[in-house]
């Protein structure tokens, strides 16, 4: 016999036919239950604050050809960018001024010296820049720069000023081999190998970071067993935080005709994914994409409401945005969409959550791993 769906809830473990059962939820009524468990246990857990990373995209220069962004190196159409130093150390400055405690970089992968380099150099100055009063060791920082070696992972953290408290989102995108190889091979060429993928999150954790990784939700191919799986492996690295979100079709990518889930069916899919991510993960942080909002307005308070407890606002230059279109419609993109605490206070608010101004929200499960 079935079990009851709140009894189910309550569990501390789940079998992956659990996990299975409550991914694929669309009752209404099944969904709220799921939804109202979730949140009551990030309370529980994590308490009531909602921490920002000020999201600075600091270039969408890209060596990679992944088939589903709309950055990748073969889309001609991008007008190429990559921000100067003083232009990202006032956004950082602005983030710390403002409250937002940390901050999160973001860029297209490259691996050329210059670049490491120059990525060391600008990690010293924001640190220097942004010990205040209210942040004595500086602004906390989630670099989102792709693979790398072991090497240039602990160059950048000793050049942070922080090398045992340093952040990386490295996605794996998919857990499943088959579907992550066809969402990087172009003719006659495999880009990406998952194996490295996860030998890169092992070295991020040798080098002292605190690990985030994450999955797209709804690709093309994507089965429930496959996000459940997405969730054992999140396990299985011991991910100390979560950015996960829908994957939406890119007109400069290379997957369109592939087509992408029907909008409400796909942002269920997240949301239940965000929840059940909580459940089974349980102390980790998880960020509201900003995927979601793209596919609703409110995206990221319903992300909030399922779990998550972090939200990465976009600070980067307005005009640059337009350039860093992962997908189709991003939202934030807009003109006069300016990030700021006020707005995020709203959302937060509307959550019955609170900001964690001038905090560096660290995972739980990193503090006390
Ligand atoms: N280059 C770094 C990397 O690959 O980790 C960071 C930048 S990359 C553009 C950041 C993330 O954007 C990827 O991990 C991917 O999940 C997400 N992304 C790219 N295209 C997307 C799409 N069409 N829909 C949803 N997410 C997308």
């Amino acid at each position: 016999m079935t079990k009851p769906l709140v009894q189910l809830l309550e569990q501390q473990t789940f079998t992956d036919e659990e996990a299975a059962r409550l991914l694929s939820l669309t009752a209404p009524d099944e969904c709220r239950q799921l939804q109202e468990r979730a949140y009551a246990l990030t309370t529980e857990l994590l308490g009531e604050n909602v921490y920002l990373r000020g999201l600075i995209e600091i270039s969408n220069i890209c060596t990679a050809n992944c088939r589903y962004c709309g950055i990748r190196k073969n889309n001609h159409a991008v007008e190429r960018y990559t921000l100067s130093e003083e232009t990202i150390l006032a956004c950082a400055e602005l983030a710390a001024r403002s409250g937002y405690g940390s901050i999160a970089i973001q860029a297209g992968e490259r691996r050329d010296p210059k670049w490491i380099e120059w990525i060391a150099d600008l990690l010293k100055k924001i640190h220097a820049r942004t010990v205040n009063d209210a942040l004595p060791s500086g602004l906390g920082i989630t670099l989102s720069l792709g693979e790398q070696t072991y090497d240039v992972y602990r160059y950048w953290a000793e050049a942070s000023g922080n090398p045992n408290g340093l952040r990386y989102l490295l996605r794996i995108e998919s857990s499943n081999p088959t579907l992550f190889r066809s969402l990087h091979c172009t003719p006659g060429k495999n880009e990406k190998v998952l194996e490295h993928r996860y030998r890169a999150l092992e070295d991020l954790r040798r080098a002292g970071y605190q690990v985030g990784t994450g999955v797209m939700i709804g690709l093309p191919g994507q089965t429930i067993e496959d996000l459940v799986a997405d969730i054992r492996t999140f396990e299985r690295i011991d991910a100390d935080m979560i950015g996960m979100g829908p994957y939406i079709t890119s007109n400069g990518a290379d997957m369109v005709s592939e087509g992408m889930l029907p909008k409400a069916q796909l942002m269920q899919l997240s949301l239940n994914m965000i929840a059940v991510t909580r459940l089974m993960m349980r102390n980790v942080n998880i960020a509201a994409a900003t995927a979601l909002e793209t596919l609703e307005p409110n995206g990221r308070i319903k992300g909030i409401l399922h779990g998550c407890n972090v939200i990465m606002p976009n600070i980067t230059p307005q005009q640059t945005r337009s350039s860093y279109q992962l997908y189709d419609n991003k939202a934030g993109c807009e003109v006069g969409a300016e990030s700021n605490v006020l707005v995020e206070n709203n959302i937060v608010e509307i959550a019955h959550r609170r900001l964690g101004l001038n905090q560096l929200g660290s995972s739980l499960r990193w503090h006390t791993r």
